[in-house]
């Protein structure tokens, strides 16, 4: 994740954050964040979602409880459990409970559409976190992707986790739809007492890796990071992170930098946090109890059963795989690396949606001359290093 408020502003992380990292590791070299795709039940029928859901299928509880176990000896910390939608899952108070019972921070990512009674006694057995997905605010787009949703009751279900005390982060995919929102998804935070605003950008897994109408290129990316870095500061309060685009980190690097120094600095500092964590930071189980590198991994990542492959050997197969698909191309993959679903999906040797590479075809008028002289230097071959 890229926490972009810190980035921009120098601010350190506040409230939401900082309390997840309470719970601290136990110093082993393996992800401390775990994302359980507990089922294929959903209210929704996303035009992207990453797991198609629409199903009734379940993971096994057993399993389940054989992977918590694991994680948790593992030095694992965060539980972010997703789905389809977790809170349908038939097993998922005992779920949550078993993850407090060994240590682990419970989190949930929430379509919204859900039954408060399940999430009071989530939170009852102790959720400290919910994302929910919130796209544009917009009713009319909102339905037209996120099909069968109901801003309203999305906003209701924020509203009550913030009654209860529990952290909300709103979680947006960027498109052509909500990338001219994005400042009314800030407001729309700072209306529901909501300190958090993660923005995913698309990755081609589930439905969408046949979406092409909504999806916005790496020009359009840059336009809507540089509004966006505008807006951030204009909304100092709301913790803004992006995530599934590593190269987004080095525009803001960029950015905020005055000189070529300064931005390798601040870049080779935030890189081991920036950059793609799969199998390293965090690690996914998907429905059918496979391991993969990170939740949005496709099926040909998978890296083995948690029944019959132990946690360690998946992560060695895990990181091997991701060390294949990364960016070859640029003289700053060092500190990047793109995306490896991207890279693997396209079948391309950088990824399509980095941010830094259509710098070469823009103009002074958005981002300083100066940087985009450098950009077009570095990835001609330039040695990059101050
Ligand atoms: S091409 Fe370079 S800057 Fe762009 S995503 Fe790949 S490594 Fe990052
Ligand atoms: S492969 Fe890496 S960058 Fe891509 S979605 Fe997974 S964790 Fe994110």
């Amino acid at each position: 994740m890229i926490p972009l408020t810190e980035l921009l502003t120098g601010d350190k992380p506040r409230s939401v954050r900082a309390k997840l990292s309470e719970s601290k590791g136990r110093g082993l070299s393996s992800p401390s964040v775990a994302v359980i795709n507990l089922t294929l039940r959903c209210t929704l029928r996303c035009v992207y979602c990453y797991s198609s859901a629409g199903s009734l299928k379940d993971l096994r509880c057993d399993i389940a409880r054989a992977f918590l176990s694991e994680f948790s000896q593992s030095g694992g910390r965060v539980v972010i459990l997703s789905g389809g939608e977790p809170t349908l899952y038939p097993d998922v108070v005992n779920v949550v409970n078993e993850c407090a019972k060994l240590g682990l921070v419970p989190t949930l990512s929430s379509c919204g559409m859900c039954s408060l009674e399940v999430l009071r006694r989530l939170v009852e057995y102790g959720v400290k976190y919910v994302g929910v997905s919130v796209d544009t605010g917009i009713p009319f787009l909102e339905s037209k992707i996120r099909r069968g949703s109901d801003i309203e009751k999305i906003v209701d279900t924020i509203r009550e986790l913030r009654r209860l005390g529990v952290d909300v982060g709103v979680r947006t995919t960027l498109t052509v739809a909500s990338l001219p929102v994005l400042e009314r998804l800030l407001k729309l935070c700072s209306r529901l007492d909501v300190y958090r605003l993660c923005i995913y950008f698309l990755v081609p897994s589930g439905r969408a890796r046949e979406l092409s109408t909504l999806s916005v290129d790496g020009e359009l990316a840059v336009r809507a990071m540089l509004y966006l870095f505008k807006v951030v500061r204009r909304h100092p309060l709301i913790d803004v992170l992006l995530v599934t685009n590593p190269s987004a980190f080095l525009l803001a690097c960029l950015y905020s930098s005055s000189s070529k120094e300064e931005f390798l600095k601040l870049a080779e500092s935030y890189s081991a946090r920036c950059r793609c964590n799969a199998a390293r930071g965090i690690v996914s189980l998907n429905v059918r109890g496979e391991l993969l590198p990170c939740q949005f991994s496709p099926p040909e990542f998978s890296c083995g059963f948690i029944l019959s492959t132990d946690l360690r050997t998946a992560l060695k197969t895990g990181k091997e795989i991701v060390e294949r698909y990364r960016c070859r191309a640029c003289e700053l993959a060092d500190l990047c690396y793109g995306c490896p679903v991207r890279l693997y999906v396209h079948s391309v040797d950088a990824d399509p949606l980095c941010v830094v590479r259509p710098l070469t075809r823009f103009q002074g008028a958005l981002i300083d001359d100066w940087k985009i002289s450098l950009i077009k230097r570095m990835l001609r071959g330039t040695q990059y290093r101050a």
